[in-house]
């Protein structure tokens, strides 16, 4: 049995020595996608020209600072702008005002503020354009003026490779031009479950001794969600040969990580250590120190160029779950680049029991009111117990120590869905903290 933590660095080993290629990919197609490189500004200046961050009149500030209330100002409009003209072919004099729209060019010469509409009187014709402005008190140069180049400058580096794009990204991106983007390749995991017991959770009535297959979609659903391209391919029923049959036809394309679920405990059928050992695969680790979950198998194929990693879950859904959010999770993120995840810190809620020596990842729901916050372990954190599940918005991760954690005492909590808002990093895969409390 190894710990949490060998566990989490034997993984990250194994993905610093695989490494996924790079593909361009059309920028509305890129969230959930990691970049595989730098991106930087191109040659625009955005804002591209000086132009009005308000309706109003852009008028030159030096012209307008004896205008008061008592004394106001009046000035003649010689034209009216708005987003999309350029600005007028001969530049105003310092006398004139300018009528102007949010996001029309500023027009030049010596006009360098903006006086929002409601900041003046207008004087207008009876088609309605402005003849003429007074003006209440003097205006400051650059007021409302949005500059050139304020908001981005050529050629500064915006994200650091291995970013996992996010919407917000996006748009800062397309701001600039971006329309293809380089980004790393999908990592390719194969799923697959074992027991002869499993029906599809599609079926309407259970025969005797059956239940719903509920972790094939899980997984499926929650590979993709991690940004994996995720491929079932059903059950296998405790039958040895047929999974041995499965697993070697995977290795003439083989995926990235091949993940099972079910069978890697000490029970009759489970069956695929010998299995994975019959077919040559050299088994990394077998049991991890840890609640769920505890019997998880880890085995990897060394030849090939792509050198698939294996990861055998046990069957139970919340040990599966677990599996999919603490090692496969991590495993992914390594081998796309990504940063490690850091845990939040949050309070136990109540005194929390847990046996020793093992890590326990138990269902969690966190509370964050307005003057406190805390974290509590929910009732039913059997393996078998899903419904606690959807109470749950997080992990409380309770480390090897301890059999008793009083009401108070910080403990790490995760997010049920790894949160992605970090910037991307510019060291390689591997070279990550291999700490078990921050993966
Ligand atoms: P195993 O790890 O194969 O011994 O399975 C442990 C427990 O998880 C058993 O009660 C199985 O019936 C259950 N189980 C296994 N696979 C699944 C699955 N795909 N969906 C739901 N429960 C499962
Ligand atoms: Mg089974």
């Amino acid at each position: 049995m190894i710990a949490y933590g060998e566990a989490l660095s034997l993984l990250r080993a194994l993905a610093a020595v695989r490494k996924l290629g790079t593909e361009t990919v059309e920028l509305e197609r890129c969230v959930g996608r990691v970049l595989a490189g730098p991106v930087a500004s191109g040659s625009e200046f955005v804002p591209p020209f000086d132009n009005s961050a308000m309706d109003g009149f852009a008028v030159c500030a030096a012209a307008t600072s004896e205008a008061s209330v008592a004394q106001t100002l009046r000035l003649p409009v010689m034209a009216c702008i708005v987003a999309g003209d350029r600005p007028p072919a001969e530049p105003p004099r310092r006398s004139e005002a300018v009528e102007i729209m949010t996001g029309a060019p500023m027009p030049g010469g010596a006009l360098d503020a903006v006086i929002k509409i409601e900041d003046v009187r207008v004087v207008r014709d009876s088609d309605g354009t402005a003849r003429e402005i007074e003006i209440l008190r003097p205006a400051k140069a650059g007021e409302n003026v949005r500059r050139q180049g304020e908001d981005y400058r050529p050629g500064t580096e915006l994200l650091g490779a291995h970013t996992r794009l996010l919407p917000t990204h996006l748009l800062g991106l397309a701001t600039v031009g971006h329309d293809r983007i380089a980004v790393k390749r999908k990592p390719r995991v194969v799923v697959i479950s074992t027991g002869r017991e499993l029906a599809p959770h599609t079926i309407r009535t259970l025969e005797p001794g059956q239940i719903r297959n509920s972790t094939g979609p899980f997984l499926v659903a929650g590979l993709e969600e991690l940004g994996a391209e995720a491929r079932y391919l059903g059950v296998v029923a405790d039958e040895p040969r047929r999974f041995e049959a499965l697993l070697s036809s995977l290795l003439d394309d083989p995926p990235n990580l091949i993940l099972t679920t079910g069978a890697v405990s000490m029970g009759k059928h489970d069956f695929i250590a010998d299995s994975l050992a019959n077919l040559g695969w050299q088994i990394l680790a077998q049991k991890v120190a840890i609640r769920p979950g505890k019997p998880l198998l880890i085995a990897e194929w060394e030849k090939g160029k792509t050198r698939p990693v294996f990861m055998g879950l046990p069957g139970n859904p919340i040990s599966t779950a677990v599996g999919l959010r603490f090692f496969v999770e991590p495993f992914l993120r390594a081998l796309t680049g990504l940063q490690t995840e850091s845990p939040l810190w949050l309070p136990l809620a109540a005194d929390t029991s847990k046996p020793e020596g093992l890590r326990c990842f138990f269902k969690a729901r966190m509370e964050f009111g307005a003057s406190s916050f805390s974290v509590r372990s929910l009732p039913g954190q059997a393996s078998f117990m899903v419904h606690p599940l959807l109470e749950a918005n997080g992990w409380v991760v309770l480390p090897e120590e301890g059999r008793q954690h009083s009401k108070g005492t910080w403990v790490e909590v995760y997010h049920l869905q790894p949160t992605w808002s970090g910037m991307g990093v510019r060291d390689e895969p591997g070279d990550m903290p291999a700490r078990a409390k921050d993966h």
